[in-house]
């Protein structure tokens, strides 16, 4: 059996950044202060729901602001956009995670920040409701995203709660001018509880892959958010979505994203892949030190800036033959990021027989440098493997036949 590369790629990545001491943990909650600032993660999740990791990918921590875009979608899911935006604009704020701030129209800048999250708790599950069957049904929604049952770090939210007077006296200010109806005490209670919902790296992969997939969930299938709905969120994270760092985010990663104070970072690409880093040390602008670093590199190695002008794949694999003692694999369209991981894991699910595998490039329009690597490096396996493999590309598409080793691959005419 051929083994995957991607999780190599990813443990080569946490590697170069593992030296990386520099932030701190954040200190404003007394249980984050105490927190161990050693943990690193990072996981993929394609919307057809292969699932990569490596590192500390099962550690748990809090959701903190990463829950922001979440309750958000859920929000819109459940009252529809235009009571949403009566209630928080969707501009970005340039501002501090926690500034007391409104718009012209007494609105919250947007949901991303700690008054507009606070206003979008407390439009989950309806007016009348309690703060636990708010919670509740956060936490199950979450849950049913992540596929398995999330819990609530109450010893968190209870140390977050001791010291909460900035959010308090934002809930005051949403009070005052009519954004919530809740007491304050419970409209931040409400909140904390909600951000205080515990995750792994990879549970936040599987959730934001939803997100990249329009709504479907990636691997129980079942629609669980409008495409538009999906769309909005994606449109706040990406303008606000890493604070006063958002500009300088969106212009050397390129993708919607969103951080939390626990060292968490997730980042989607649409249509293609939900990432998610955790990394506990925070650079001055509040974002994971380690959590950025990693992002810049897979934003630069696999072609993720959304605003690349490169075009997005689909059906990548067009078919696998078997002729005799020779499998043929066909490949069509532009090969990025997702045709080669759809390429990799087309032939680690293949039973080869025979003696000779050919790639047939003909149908291919263009290869991005990251799918060059990825597919030259799922053929020497094929070769390493024990198969004689050679590739059959006649528009010369492919811009060069060496392996990662320094062996060509045979080339047919
Ligand atoms: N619960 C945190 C707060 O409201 C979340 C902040 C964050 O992750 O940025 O202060």
């Amino acid at each position: 059996m051929l083994t995957m590369p991607i999780p190599e790629y990813l443990q080569e990545i946490l590697d170069n950044v593992h030296d990386n001491t520099s932030g701190e943990v954040a200190d404003y909650i007394p249980e984050l202060k105490a927190a161990d600032p050693n943990p690193l993660a990072v996981a993929l999740c394609t919307v057809d729901g292969h699932i990569y990791s490596a590192g500390d990918d099962s550690v748990e921590f809090t959701m903190q602001s990463i829950s922001k875009p979440f309750a958000y979608a859920l929000a819109l899911q459940e009252c529809g956009t235009e009571e949403v935006f009566k209630t928080v604009a969707v501009e970005p704020s340039g501002e501090a995670f926690n500034e007391l701030s409104l718009d012209g129209e007494n609105r919250p800048m947007n949901p991303m920040i700690n008054a507009g999250a606070i206003a979008i708790n407390q439009l989950i599950n309806g007016p009348d409701s309690t703060v636990e069957d708010r919670v509740e049904k956060l936490r199950a929604y979450f849950s049913e995203l992540a596929g398995r049952e999330l819990t609530i770090d109450r010893g968190l939210s209870d140390s977050e709660l001791t010291g909460a007077d900035r959010n308090l006296s934002i809930a005051h200010m949403l009070r005052n001018y009519d954004v919530i109806a809740d007491d304050a005490h419970d409209a931040v209670l409400s909140y904390t509880l909600q951000c205080s919902i515990k995750v792994t790296a990879r549970d936040l992969a599987v959730m934001t892959a939803t997100l990249a997939a329009g709504g479907v969930h990636p691997i129980t299938g079942k629609t669980l958010l409008d495409a538009r709905v999906c769309r909005l969120t994606l449109s706040v994270m990406a303008s606000a979505g890493m604070y006063n760092e958002a500009g300088q985010w969106l212009s050397s990663v390129g993708i919607p994203a969103k951080s939390g104070v626990a060292g968490g970072l997730i980042g989607i690409l649409p249509g293609q892949l939900g990432i998610a880093t955790f990394s506990p040390r925070l650079n001055p602008k509040g974002n994971s030190v380690r959590g950025v670093e990693i992002f810049k590199q897979l934003s630069e190695d696999m072609g993720l800036h959304l605003m690349s002008t490169e075009q997005v794949s689909g059906h990548a694999v067009r078919s696998i033959t078997q002729d005799g003692d020779t499998t043929y694999i066909r490949m069509q369209g532009a090969m990025n990021f997702s045709a080669s991981e759809a390429f990799l894991h087309a032939i680690v699910s293949h039973e080869f027989s025979g003696d000779t595998v050919i790639l047939d490039l003909s149908r291919v329009l263009t290869f991005h440098p990251v799918a060059t690597r990825m597919i030259k490096e799922g053929l020497k396996r094929i070769r390493d493997a024990g198969y004689s493999v050679a590739i059959l590309d006649p528009d010369d598409v492919l811009p060069d036949f060496t392996f990662s080793d320094g062996t060509l691959c045979r080339q047919l005419s």
